[in-house]
């Protein structure tokens, strides 16, 4: 039986002492891939070089890009063939700078040459097969290597370092894995993953008739820190704001990742928690990643890989987000296309943290969900709009036709016709004066197969070029002008 199904079948069924036994096995194998001595070693150098100058960081990174196109050249049939068409040699990619000589590698691409992409000098006992789930794509299947997701994990626990948070603290886990049964009535509504030194608490029981239990139990177990998707810590914030319980335990700080923070949420877990919010961002795909620093402000993790930034349209400050990654040497992804934009810190502009490394001021979400208005410009933000509605637990704004969208809402307690009026006016004031809105009242909005929430969905079939204009109050910002299919935001957090 594959490990699929006795996740699907057999798991459910187990008793609790069971599940959490398997939950620990899992840990078990996880630590040993995540935290062995490779860990540690990266995790020491990264502290390191997290103070280099700007000048040793340059270094690094045009001595590592040397290494990785010699060795894609020399031993990755799609790479070779493809420059060798386009009559480029490793010697023609010498610096950051000469990256852009060589082409975007897009999911399509990766989908068609997957064969192709693995790297003849590696053996194929240390590939580790992985694959990311989409929320609208297809699976994306590629390789990485044991040393490349050690390097990653240490990546991430960098980030935490810079918040105070070493490894072996204990940890809440929110995430969208069934480690849970759904169907489960009764408490326990977590699984410990020792190993891990977690508690997983699944999406599917936070609800308000169980967060009573979920409470008591983040009461009972101080936890130094907190992690997942900000929209499923969000969902517990809500639930229990409303039923008045509160954490008598709180965490240090809450680590998001692998889903835009929306400005509401932000709002509603810092008030709930009183902790520390801090991000990171990166991809499944281990070809780069960007972590917040004490400023909140994303430094690339520049040992990591490069993240470069495309233009999208010219005047957008937002651009489309390529990762070449060095740590995995088995199927090396180079100019990776992500399918996320972000807005780069002008180089010269020193961070207040006191880091060299290049720095983001934002990171936007996936670019294939936009509303378009009968204007015919594409709207990918709308949390703005909702900023001060207080009355609003959640909301998702859905496109079936032209001209038209149907704002699906979760109301709190209190809410009347002047917030849907108000909303009515805001969406008026700042997406598009023309745009019939239709409100829809729902108990609760669907997460993805995956736990993701999506802010913005479009049921369009077909989709006129527009330009795309994010709805920033009074600040309408150029973001993007394309429509890219396919693309997933990778569950980095996902532990
Ligand atoms: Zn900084």
């Amino acid at each position: 039986m594959s490990e699929s199904a006795i996740v699907e079948h057999i798991y459910p069924r187990l008793p609790v002492f069971l599940q959490n036994a398997a939950c620990w096995y899992y840990g078990k194998k996880e630590a040993r891939t995540r935290f062995g001595s490779i860990f540690e070693k990266r995790l020491l150098e990264l502290m390191d070089s997290d103070r280099w100058s700007a000048a040793e960081i340059e270094a690094y990174q045009n001595e590592k890009i040397r290494q990785l196109i010699r060795h894609a050249y020399e031993s990755v049939p799609y790479y070779r063939e493809l420059w060798k068409s386009l009559k480029l040699s490793p010697e023609d990619i010498r610096c950051r700078e000469d990256l852009p000589k060589l082409p975007v590698l897009t999911k399509e691409n990766v989908r068609q040459n997957f064969d192709r992409l693995v790297s003849q000098k590696v053996s194929r006992r240390d590939l580790v097969f992985r694959h990311t789930s989409g929320t609208t794509g297809k699976a994306l299947h590629f390789y990485a290597t044991k040393p490349a997701i050690a390097f990653q994990w240490a990546v991430w626990w960098r980030h935490r370092l810079r918040f105070g948070i070493g490894p072996g603290a204990w940890h809440a886990n929110f995430t969208g894995k069934r480690v849970v049964p759904v169907g489960q009535s009764t408490p326990p509504y977590w699984r410990w993953n020792r190993p891990l030194h977690q508690a997983l608490v699944t999406m599917h029981h936070l609800t308000a008739g169980k967060i009573s239990s979920v409470i008591e139990f983040l009461n009972s177990h101080p936890f130094e820190f907190y992690s997942g998707y900000p929209s499923i810590i969000h969902m517990l914030v809500l639930h229990a704001s409303e039923a008045g319980l509160a954490l008598h335990s709180p965490p240090r700080a809450v680590f998001t990742g692998a889903e835009k923070m929306l400005d509401f949420q932000r709002r509603d877990i810092q008030k709930f928690t009183g902790a520390t919010l801090t991000d990171q961002y990166g991809c499944s795909e281990g070809c780069g990643n960007a972590s917040h620093c004490p400023e909140f402000v994303y430094h690339e993790d520049f040992e990591f890989g490069v993240m470069e930034g495309v233009e999208l349209q010219r005047a957008n400050p937002a651009k489309s987000i390529l990762c070449t990654g060095f740590a995995n040497d088995a199927f090396p992804l180079i100019r990776y296309e992500v399918g996320d934009s972000g807005v780069w810190q002008d180089s010269a502009h020193a961070c207040p943290c006191g880091r060299s490394s290049r720095a983001l001021l934002r990171i936007e979400g996936r670019e294939d969900d936009y509303v378009i208005t009968p204007e015919g410009t594409r709207i990918m933000r709308f949390d703005y709009v909702f900023k001060d509605a207080l009355n609003v637990k959640e909301v998702q704004v859905v496109q079936e036709q032209l001209g038209e969208i149907t704002v699906r809402l979760v109301r709190r307690p209190g809410y009347g016709t002047s917030d849907e009026a108000e909303i009515l006016r805001e969406i008026h004031r700042w997406i598009s004066p023309g745009l019939a809105v239709r409100f829809q009242y729902v108990e609760e909005i669907e997460r993805q197969p995956n736990g993701k929430f999506r802010a913005v969905v479009s049921q369009l079939t077909s989709q006129p070029h527009a330009p795309v204009i994010e709805a920033a109050r009074g600040e309408c910002s150029l973001i993007a002008q394309r429509s890219s299919k396919n693309i997933q935001r990778k569950p980095s957090l996902n532990e």
